[in-house]
């Protein structure tokens, strides 16, 4: 299975995930700041920690990464997680 299209619904701070076979998900702006696997959210989960994510946290760009997923720009800043389409299908597949 694989995603045909990820939209963001700025007012509900929620992401879209449909599916190839049409069916969809949502994920929060903030589950998705939470699942950020970016070098330094990594360490910082090696570390025992956790991202910390603002329960305002807002999405603010979705950005296209070539054909391997997408780049999530964040209200906080955050703006180096990439996550590829099969961890996005994971996320979708298990929200929180
Ligand atoms: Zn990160």
């Amino acid at each position: 299975m694989s995603i045909q299209a990820i939209r963001n619904n700025a007012a509900q701070a929620t992401v879209d995930i449909v599916l190839q076979d049409g069916a969809g998900r949502t994920l929060t702006h903030a589950a998705l700041r939470a699942a950020c696997r970016c070098a330094d959210c990594t360490a910082l989960r090696r570390a025992g920690g956790q991202p910390y994510v603002d329960g305002g946290i807002r999405l603010l760009a979705i950005e296209p990464v070539g054909a391997y997923g997408v780049q999530l720009i964040f209200s906080d800043r955050h703006d180096r997680g990439i996550y590829p389409w099969p961890y996005l299908e994971k996320l979708a597949a298990t929200p929180p």
